[in-house]
């Protein structure tokens, strides 16, 4: 399988699938993001395209960047700011900030994603996108996913409740798999003392919590590729 960009396929089926975005506009904003992207690549600020920044704190960085260049401001309102508003709506999209109100339409975003070639290197170069981890947490709304009702405390950088997310297969295991793992169907969000738990804690808790997942996850894992039964899924995830 050739190299995808993750976010790319994402922010695709986002736009077009989850908020029923016109194919023609979303041509309009993936144009845009394009040449966003030649922009910042001829500036030498990333490799080849904008879907490759997997941490927000960098896709700010870069926005900061393209609004301080004189030429890419004077470019963009020739374009009736179609640039900004394309990275703008792009930005949005990574931090997830409308996840909250998807729901169950986060299924329709589950696809099969290659391993990227960074990661096949070592194992300690699986790299974890760290915008697919912040958007998992948005889509729970900031509740955890064993139980909702476990309470934390609220989170300076959000000002939500604080949750971890959490790969419910591990990385270790991505050796196994022909595809990622590091996909929305398998990370889910989690409150610290459940997250510590199902690192720590001893095999019936793990056992009782995980069962809890694989009914919750399990069509979503097999429409990303990964297909296991439910001891496999507790054999891997435990
Ligand atoms: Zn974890
Ligand atoms: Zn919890």
């Amino acid at each position: 399988m050739s190299d995808i960009n993750v976010l790319k396929e994402y922010y695709v089926r986002y736009l077009r699938d989850v908020r029923g975005v016109k194919l023609s506009t979303v041509n309009h904003y993936l144009g845009a993001i394009n040449v966003v992207s030649k922009y910042l690549s001829d500036s030498g600020k990333i490799k080849k395209t904008i879907y490759e920044i997997d941490e927000l704190a960098e896709l700010e960085c870069i926005r900061e960047f393209l609004f301080a260049q004189p030429d890419f401001v004077e470019k963009d309102e020739r374009g009736n700011r179609m640039y900004s508003a394309g990275i703008n709506n792009y930005i949005r999209f990574a931090t997830g900030e409308d996840f909250g109100n998807i729901g169950n339409s986060v299924a329709l975003m589950d696809i099969e994603v290659p391993i990227s070639s960074k990661q096949t290197v070592t194992i300690e170069n699986w790299r974890r996108n760290g915008i697919i981890k912040k958007q998992s947490i948005e889509l729970a709304s900031f509740l955890c996913e064993i139980d909702s009702a476990h309470k934390t405390f609220i989170s300076a950088s959000t000002n939500e409740q604080y949750m971890e997310g959490h790969h419910a297969i591990p990385f270790k295991e991505q050796a196994h798999f022909k595809v990622s793992l590091d996909v929305y169907a398998n990370i889910v969000c989690l409150c610290p003392i459940c997250h510590r738990m199902l690192h720590y804690g001893i095999k019936n808790d793990k056992e009782t919590v995980l069962n809890k997942l694989y009914s919750d996850r399990a069509e979503r894992l097999a429409h990303s590729g990964i297909y296991l039964s439910k001891d496999e899924f507790i054999e891997k995830a435990i």
